[in-house]
C-alpha cells in the first residue's frame, strides 16, 4: 500500500495558525476529509486538484464515526495521500484517537500532526492567559457535552480542583455546568469569558459572572473559560478598540472590578482577515 493518512490539526480557524507541516500537507494531499469546524480559510489552501470530503458533525448530523473510519481506510487502500483535517488538535476532543486505532487495526500507515487547540487559542484570542503567575497555576480542559443523558464531568468535584476551567462543547449545558460548579463551592461572581468562533471573522467574546452564565447569550462553537484569569485581557489597546467584538454582560470590567455600564459591541474593522 502506498496510500497514507495524516491526522492533521487545523488549528482554531485562522489559516495563519496552521502549523507549517499542516499547510504543506494540505497543499499536497490528493484527498482531504474534514470536519465542520475547519474554517473556509484553511480549506482555501487545499490543492485545487484534490477531492474534498466534508464529514462534519455539526448539530448531531454528519457522517457516523465508523463510516469516517472506513472511508479513511478505503481511501488509503486506493493509494491516496489522505489528509484528515480536524479543528484544533486531533487528539483534543477530536476523536482522533478512534481514527488512529481504526487505522492501526487495518494496517494503514498514518501520522498525527498536532494542531493549536481552541482550548488555549480561544482564550488567547480574547487576551486571556489560561495560567498566570499568582492567579492560576493549573488548567483543566473538559467537555460540557453529555452522552446518553449522564454528565461526563463531576462539576461539583471540579469546583474544588482550583485553577482555570476551560470547557469545550459546553454551550448547551452551560446552566447545569454553572449550577454544579457553584454547588461545589465556586463563588457566584467567578469571572467567565466565552469566546465564540475564535480567530475567525465572526469572533465574539462575552464576559460575565458564573451566576450569569446560564442566561448568557452564547452560541456554538464557543470555548468557555471559568476562573480568575477570565477577568484578564492582555491585548494591546489598538487590538481591543479596533478589531475585536466584545460584550460584557455584567458588572465585570476587564480587570474583574465592578463596571457600571457594560461594554457595547464593537464591530470588527473591515479589512482585517
Ligand atoms: N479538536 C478541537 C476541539 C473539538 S470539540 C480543538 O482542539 O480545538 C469542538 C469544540 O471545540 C467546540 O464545541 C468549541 O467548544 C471548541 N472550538 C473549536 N474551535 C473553536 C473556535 N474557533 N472558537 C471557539 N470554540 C472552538
Amino acid at each position: 500500500m502506498t496510500g497514507k493518512v495524516w491526522l492533521v490539526g487545523a488549528g482554531p480557524g485562522d489559516p495563519d495558525l496552521l502549523t507549517v507541516r499542516a499547510a504543506r500537507l494540505v497543499a499536497n494531499a490528493d484527498v482531504v476529509v474534514h470536519d465542520a469546524l475547519v474554517g473556509d480559510g484553511v480549506l482555501a489552501l487545499v490543492n485545487s486538484r484534490a477531492d474534498v470530503i466534508d464529514v462534519g458533525k455539526r448539530a448531531g448530523r454528519g457522517v457516523p464515526q465508523e463510516l469516517t473510519n472506513e472511508l479513511l481506510i478505503a481511501l488509503a487502500s486506493q493509494d491516496h495521500q489522505v489528509v484528515r483535517l480536524k479543528g484544533g488538535d486531533p487528539f483534543v476532543f477530536g476523536r482522533g484517537g478512534e481514527e488512529a486505532a481504526a487505522l492501526l487495526d487495518a494496517g494503514v500507515p498514518f501520522e498525527v500532526v498536532p494542531g493549536i487547540t481552541s482550548a488555549v487559542a480561544a482564550p488567547a484570542a480574547a487576551g486571556v492567559p489560561v495560567t498566570h503567575r499568582g492567579v492560576s497555576a493549573a488548567v483543566t480542559v473538559v467537555t460540557g457535552h453529555r452522552r446518553s443523558g449522564e454528565p461526563d464531568v463531576d462539576w461539583q468535584s471540579l469546583a474544588k480542583v482550583g485553577g482555570t476551567i476551560v470547557i469545550l462543547m459546553g454551550v448547551t449545558e452551560r446552566g447545569t455546568i454553572a449550577a454544579g460548579l457553584i454547588a461545589g463551592g465556586l463563588p457566584a461572581d467567578t469571572p467567565v469569558a466565552a469566546v465564540r468562533s475564535a480567530t475567525m471573522a465572526d469572533e465574539l467574546t462575552l464576559r460575565c459572572r458564573l451566576d450569569e452564565l446560564a442566561g448568557a447569550d452564547i452560541a456554538s462553537p464557543s470555548v468557555i473559560v471559568i476562573g480568575a484569569v477570565a477577568a484578564l485581557d492582555f491585548r494591546s489597546k489598538q487590538l481591543i478598540e479596533g478589531s475585536r467584538t466584545e460584550r460584557s454582560l455584567s458588572r465585570l470590567d476587564r480587570n474583574g472590578s465592578p463596571d457600571r455600564g457594560g461594554r457595547a459591541e464593537r464591530p470588527r474593522q473591515p479589512g482585517r482577515r
